[in-house]
């Protein structure tokens, strides 16, 4: 009972990976595209993972994980997916517009087509359910915040968890002692503060829509700033639109690929140059506070698409931090892959990349919740 089927279903698309435990470097994967687009023939999600499982022919899986971004406060943990466990991912609609209705979708496309093996749902947000009370509210009117579900939920969860434990087998140390700050920088961004295993407080909050700079999406804004926009006539999707998908990279310099930005930033371009530097203000910015709210850091790591791979971006990131015993070293830096260290020898802080592995995450947690005695 070793075989995972991963699932991760986007507004039009259903990322699919079969992940046998028992060998998880040998994986079955791909994506299925342009669903519910004119001539795509792919009509729904339905389809989708009717096609996956045409794919993968006599490959079945014992158990199938679903990726689900918001957990609410309801699903802390991943959790096996019966009716009721359906109704309260979709109950939590309301709260994710935007994120739920592919992971549901994905859901229910995938128990017709696979009735009889566990489906179990891992939520982006579980990782995050021990954020203390002072890192999790808005200081709003409770009963405000109460009537809506507006907390910081916190995102990215399966990729800590991963990065976390990977880290304290990388340093060979107990999880319990160790005080990361976790910086998962993709096309989504978020960091997190991890004491002794457990998230204190991480960038994003109610959506993924607070704290770094991303790929197309702001972080961080004065929330006056939606205000006057809105009074100025910008309708709700407008503003939806411009902040989730016409900010960060994209919205600031015309690509949401950080390879481009910087090119172009090297040619002179002066809005990409500006959005790299505001990408990298934000990141110091909550590099030390992090460091401040934990109260000291073993070790500061790097991971996801941009983390793992834009080493200029990790040195110039820490590169006013050495008063905090965080830096890098050049040559570490630039080779390389796979877990690394990247800080001198004897830095009072690691400086690690740790790439992340999502998917096989999510088959663990899985299988450990569908094959549990
Ligand atoms: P992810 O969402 O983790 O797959 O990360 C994807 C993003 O990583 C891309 O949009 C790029 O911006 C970024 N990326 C990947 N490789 C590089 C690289 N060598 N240099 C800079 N950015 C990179």
């Amino acid at each position: 009972m070793t075989r995972i089927l991963v699932l991760n279903a986007g507004s039009s698309s259903l990322k699919y990976e079969v992940i046998d435990l028992a060998a998880p470097d040998e994986r079955v994967g791909g994506i299925v595209e342009r669903i519910g687009e004119p001539g795509s023939g792919v009509p729904d999600h339905a389809a989708a993972a009717r096609r996956v499982l045409d794919t993968l022919g006599d490959t079945r899986p014992d158990a199938v994980g679903h990726r689900i971004v918001h957990g609410g406060t309801r699903f802390v943990e991943p959790t096996l997916i019966d009716d009721d466990v359906e109704a309260g991912i979709e109950a939590l609609v309301d709260l994710a517009p935007l994120h739920n209705p592919p992971g549901l979708a994905g859901i229910r496309a995938a128990r017709a087509v696979l009735p009889h093996v566990p489906h179990v749902a891992v939520f982006d947000t579980a990782f995050h359910a021990t954020l203390p009370d002072h890192a999790a509210a808005y200081a709003i009117d409770p009963a405000v915040a109460a009537e809506a579900g507006i907390r910081r939920y916190g995102f990215h969860g399966t990729s800590f968890a991963f990065v976390s434990r990977a880290t304290a087998q990388f340093l060979d140390r107990p999880i319990e002692e160790l005080r990361l700050i976790v910086l998962h920088l993709g096309n989504g961004a978020s960091a997190c503060a991890i004491s002794g295993g457990v998230s204190i407080d991480t960038t994003m909050g109610l959506t993924p829509l607070e704290g770094l700079v991303m790929g197309t999406r702001s972080g961080d804004i004065d929330p006056g700033v939606l205000l006057h926009l809105a009074r100025l006539g910008r309708s709700v999707d407008e503003i939806d639109d411009l902040l989730n998908r016409r900010s960060g990279l994209f919205g600031m310099a015309g690509s949401n690929d950080l390879r481009d930005v910087a090119s172009a930033a090297e040619a002179g371009d002066p809005s990409a140059g500006l959005a790299i530097e505001v990408m990298l203000h934000r990141l110091r910015k909550y590099l030390g506070a992090y460091a401040g709210e934990i109260g000291g850091v073993d070790a500061v790591v790097f991971t996801a698409g941009i983390g793992e791979n834009a080493g200029w971006l990790r040195a110039r990131a820490v590169e006013r931090l050495g008063f905090l015993g965080i830096a890098v070293d050049a040559e570490r830096n630039g080779r390389g892959d796979g877990a690394r260290r990247i800080s001198p020898d004897g830095s009072p802080v690691e400086v690690l990349v740790i790439p992340t592995d999502e998917e096989l995450e999510i088959a663990e947690q899985t299988a450990k919740v569908a094959f549990a005695d």
